[in-house]
C-alpha cells in the first residue's frame, strides 16, 4: 500500500466528522484530495483599493473595520463597514455565528477577498467574502502564484481543502506514486505530460502559469488530464451500453389508433422533422431490446408533441409512462398540455409535485401502485422511494441537461425487474455537435429535428452595457404600454441560490421603483413552490408585465406573449445557456427582442461570444461556437449535474481529440479492461457504481 492509498483521515485535521463531509466529496483517500482539482482560480497576488472593486468581479481588499451591526430585515444579516483610504464598503453576512460576529466586533482590520456587488446608488458590497484579520494593512504577504479554488461542502471550506491538497501533494513529490494508467505509447502519440507534472502543476500552477490557458483548458498540462478524464467517462458509457443488451423491454407498436387520433386533433400539422423522429423512436419502441435515445431539438422545435405521440402508442398497450422534467414550473406546463391532448381519449394524466400532499398524494401514488394513472409528469418527485409503478414501461426525460446520470438511472430502475426494464427517451434543447454526441453520449442513440416550426420569427438581439440600464429601462416600459409581456433575467456566476435569489429581489425592487404602473413579478430559486407557480400563472395570464426571474426559468417555459428579455451579466453565461434563455421569447406572433446586457469592459472572448449571439438564432451554430470557446464540459452542462461532474474545470478538447478518445477506448475495452476499471475508479470513484449495477 503506497502512502497515496491512505486515508484522507490520516491527515492532521480531519477528525470522523471531516472525514464524513469529505466522502460527500467522494475523498476517502490521498490519491482522492489529487484527483479533486481546483474549479477556477482566484488571484490575490494583490490587494485593489476599495473604490478600485469593479461590480461583479472578484477583488482583494485591506480595509479597518469601522461598524459592525445585526439588521434585522426579512432576514438577520450581519454587515461589517470596512473603510481604507479609497472608500468604505459593506460585508454582508446571511449565515453567521455569534462567534463570528464577536471576532469581526473585536477586530481592527481585515484582508478580503470576494465578488465585488456594487449597487445602483453606488453602495459597494461584498457577500460572504472569505476575510482574514490582520494588525495593520500591508503586513501579510501576498501570495505568490495563482490561488486554487475547490469545489467545497458544507463543513469543508477552501482552507482544509487547501491544506489536504498540499499535505497531498507531499505525498506525491516524496516518493508516493500515481501509476500511468495510459499506455506509454499513447502519451508519446498525443504528447500528453505526466501525470504526477500535470497534477502537481493544475494544484499549485507557478507564478508565471497563464491564467487564461489554465482557465481555457489547453494548457498542455491539463491536456493530459483532460484526455484521461474524458476517456473515463467514455469507457462508462460504452458499458453501460453494453449492459442494456441484456434487458428486455416491452414490445410497443407505433402508430396505434390513440396515436392517429391525437395527431388528427392537433391545430397543427406537424413538421416533417418530427414525423421523422416520431417514425425513428417509434421503430425502437416497437423492439424487444430497451431504447435508449437522444432526441435533440432546438428551442421552440416541437419536441413536447413528439413525447406525446410516444406516450399515446405506449398507452395503447397499456404501459405506464413517466414524464420528468427539471421544473415544477416546467412539469405543469406539460402537465396542461397533456391533459388537454389525452383528457378527450380517456387516458389518464396524473401531476406529482410538491403541492399535493398529505391524502391527495397517498391516493395519488395508490393509483399509481394499481396501474389507473397512464402517465405520471413530474420533478425528480417521480423517482423517490414513495413513487411505486404498476408496470413502468416508457420514461421519458425533458430538458436532460440539467438531471445527472444517477437521476436518469434512478427513475430507470423504476421500471426495473430481473431482466425487463423500460423504453428510455430523453430530449434536449442543447444542440449537440456530432463528435461530441459520439463520444459523451455513447450510451444513446441519436435522434435530431432539425426544422422549426413554420413561422417563427427571427429574435433580434442587442448587446448593452450595464451603463445604458435607463435606457433599457425605458424600453420596458414603452414594451409594457404596448401590452407586451417582458423577462428581466438575473444572473450572476458561481453564486449560491441564495445571493442570486436576493439580487433578483432586489432588482424587482429597483425595477418597481423605477417603473410605476408596470406590473412586476417575481420567481426565484428560494421560492416555495405554490408562490412560483403562482407568478408563472399569473405572468401566463396576462396579470403581470414584467417577470424578473433568476434561470429557473431557462428551461422550457412557454409564453408567447412576452417578446422582450432582458438578461443580466449576460457575458459570464454560455452561449447554450443564453440560447436556452432567449428561446422565452419569440414563441408568438410579435417580433420580439433580446437585450444581452453586460458589466464593465469585455474581454476578447466574452465579446466574440456575445457577438455570436447577436448574428445567429440557429442552436447548432451556437453550440458549435460554444464548444470551440468553452469546451464541452461548459455545453453539456455535466457541471450543473452533480454526480456527472467533470473535474477539471474547462474541458478543452478538440474535435481531433475526440476522435482519439473513441478509437482508444476500443483498444482498452478490447484488450486491457484492468486498466479500464482503474480508470474508472479514479475518475468516477463513487460515481462510476450507477454505470456496472
Ligand atoms: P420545445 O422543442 O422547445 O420543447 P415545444 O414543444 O414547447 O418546443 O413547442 C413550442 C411551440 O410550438 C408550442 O407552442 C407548440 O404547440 C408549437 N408547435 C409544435 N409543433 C408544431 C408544429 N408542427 N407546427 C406549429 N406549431 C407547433
Ligand atoms: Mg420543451
Amino acid at each position: 500500500m503506497t502512502a497515496l492509498n491512505a486515508a484522507v483521515s490520516t491527515l492532521p485535521g480531519v477528525g470522523p466528522k471531516k472525514a464524513e463531509a469529505l466522502g460527500r466529496l467522494d475523498i476517502s483517500t490521498l490519491t482522492d484530495v489529487l484527483f479533486h482539482l481546483p474549479s477556477r482560480y482566484e488571484d490575490r497576488t494583490r490587494i485593489t483599493p476599495i473604490a478600485k472593486l469593479i461590480h461583479g468581479v472578484d477583488g482583494q481588499i485591506e480595509g479597518r473595520v469601522t461598524d459592525v451591526r445585526i439588521a434585522f430585515g426579512r432576514r438577520r444579516t450581519m454587515l461589517c463597514t470596512l473603510q481604507d483610504d479609497s472608500a468604505t464598503m459593506v460585508l454582508r453576512f446571511f449565515h453567521f455565528s455569534k462567534k463570528q460576529e464577536q471576532l469581526l466586533r473585536r477586530a481592527n482590520w481585515l484582508r478580503c477577498y470576494g465578488n465585488a456587488r456594487i449597487g445602483r446608488l453606488g453602495q459597494i458590497e461584498m457577500v460572504h467574502p472569505e476575510y482574514q484579520l490582520i494588525s495593520e494593512p500591508g503586513v501579510l504577504a501576498m501570495t505568490e502564484g495563482l490561488t486554487a479554488v475547490y469545489p467545497a461542502t458544507e463543513g469543508i471550506g477552501q482552507h482544509l481543502l487547501r491544506q489536504l491538497s498540499t499535505a497531498a501533494l507531499n505525498v506525491l513529490n516524496k516518493g508516493g506514486t500515481l501509476p500511468e494508467l495510459l499506455p506509454e505509447s499513447l502519451g508519446e502519440q498525443f504528447d500528453l505530460a505526466p501525470m504526477a507534472d500535470a497534477i502537481n502543476y493544475i494544484h499549485r500552477p507557478p507564478e508565471n502559469a497563464d491564467l487564461e490557458k489554465l482557465i481555457d483548458g489547453d494548457h498542455p498540462m491539463l491536456q493530459r488530464l483532460i484526455f484521461e478524464e474524458l476517456l473515463a467517462h467514455h469507457l462508462s458509457l460504452r458499458q453501460r451500453r453494453k449492459l442494456r443488451e441484456g434487458y428486455q423491454a416491452p414490445q410497443i407498436p407505433a402508430n396505434s389508433e390513440r396515436f392517429r387520433k391525437m395527431i388528427a386533433a392537433l391545430p397543427f400539422s406537424l413538421t416533417q422533422a418530427q414525423q421523422r423522429v416520431i417514425d425513428e423512436i417509434a421503430k425502437d419502441c416497437s423492439s424487444a431490446l430497451p431504447m435508449q435515445r437522444l432526441l435533440q431539438g432546438d428551442v421552440g422545435s416541437g419536441k413536447t408533441v413528439v413525447a406525446a405521440a410516444v406516450l399515446a402508442n405506449a398507452v395503447a398497450v397499456g404501459e405506464q409512462c413517466v414524464l420528468m422534467v427539471p421544473t415544477e414550473i416546467l412539469s405543469e406546463q406539460h402537465y396542461r398540455c397533456l391533459l388537454e391532448w389525452f383528457e378527450p381519449l380517456g387516458v389518464c394524466v396524473a401531476w406529482l409535485h410538491g403541492r399535493v400532499k398529505g391524502t391527495q398524494r397517498k391516493k395519488l401514488l395508490a393509483a399509481l401502485a394499481g396501474g389507473d394513472i397512464d402517465i405520471l409528469v413530474g420533478t425528480h418527485a417521480v423517482f423517490q422511494d414513495e413513487v411505486i409503478y404498476k408496470k413502468l414501461g416508457l420514461v421519458i426525460i425533458d430538458e436532460q441537461h440539467r438531471f445527472g446520470v444517477p437521476q436518469r438511472l434512478a427513475l430507470q430502475r423504476k421500471g426495473e425487474n430481473e431482466n425487463s426494464r423500460p423504453h428510455q427517451l430523453i430530449m434536449t434543447a442543447t444542440p449537440i455537435p456530432r463528435s461530441l454526441a459520439m463520444t459523451f453520449y455513447a450510451d444513446l442513440d441519436l435522434s435530431v429535428i432539425d426544422e422549426l416550426p413554420p413561422g417563427r420569427q427571427l429574435i433580434t438581439t442587442t448587446v448593452i452595457s450595464r451603463q445604458r440600464r435607463n435606457d433599457v429601462v425605458e424600453r420596458i416600459r414603452h414594451a409594457c404600454l404596448e401590452g407586451r409581456q417582458v423577462y428581466w433575467v438575473c444572473t450572476l456566476i458561481d453564486e449560491s441560490n441564495l445571493i442570486v435569489s436576493q439580487a433578483a429581489t432586489d432588482t424587482a425592487a429597483e425595477l418597481t421603483e423605477q417603473l410605476s404602473g408596470i406590473r412586476i413579478g417575481l420567481v426565484h430559486g428560494r421560492m416555495k413552490g405554490d408562490e412560483k407557480a403562482q407568478q408563472m400563472a399569473a405572468f401566463k395570464a396576462g396579470e403581470i408585465d414584467l417577470l424578473v426571474a433568476t434561470t429557473v426559468i431557462e428551461v422550457g417555459v412557454d409564453v408567447p406573449n412576452a417578446s422582450l428579455m432582458i438578461i443580466e451579466n449576460a457575458e459570464r453565461l454560455g452561449l447554450s445557456q443564453l440560447h436556452q434563455l432567449r428561446g422565452r421569447v419569440g414563441r408568438g406572433e410579435q417580433k420580439s427582442h433580446c437585450v444581452l446586457m453586460y458589466h464593465g469592459t469585455l474581454s476578447h472572448n466574452a465579446r466574440s461570444r456575445l457577438a455570436i449571439m447577436r448574428e445567429t438564432n440557429d442552436g447548432f451554430a451556437i453550440a458549435h461556437k460554444d464548444l470551440e470557446l468553452r469546451g464541452p464540459g461548459e455545453l453539456l452542462g455535466v457541471r450543473q449535474t452533480g454526480d456527472m461532474r467533470l473535474r477539471v474545470a474547462r474541458l478543452d478538447a478538440g474535435e481531433a481529440m475526440l476522435d482519439d478518445i473513441r478509437s482508444v477506448a476500443d483498444e482498452l475495452l478490447a484488450s486491457n479492461p484492468v486498466v479500464v476499471a482503474q480508470l474508472l475508479q479514479r475518475w468516477l470513484g463513487r460515481a462510476q457504481d450507477f454505470a456496472t449495477v
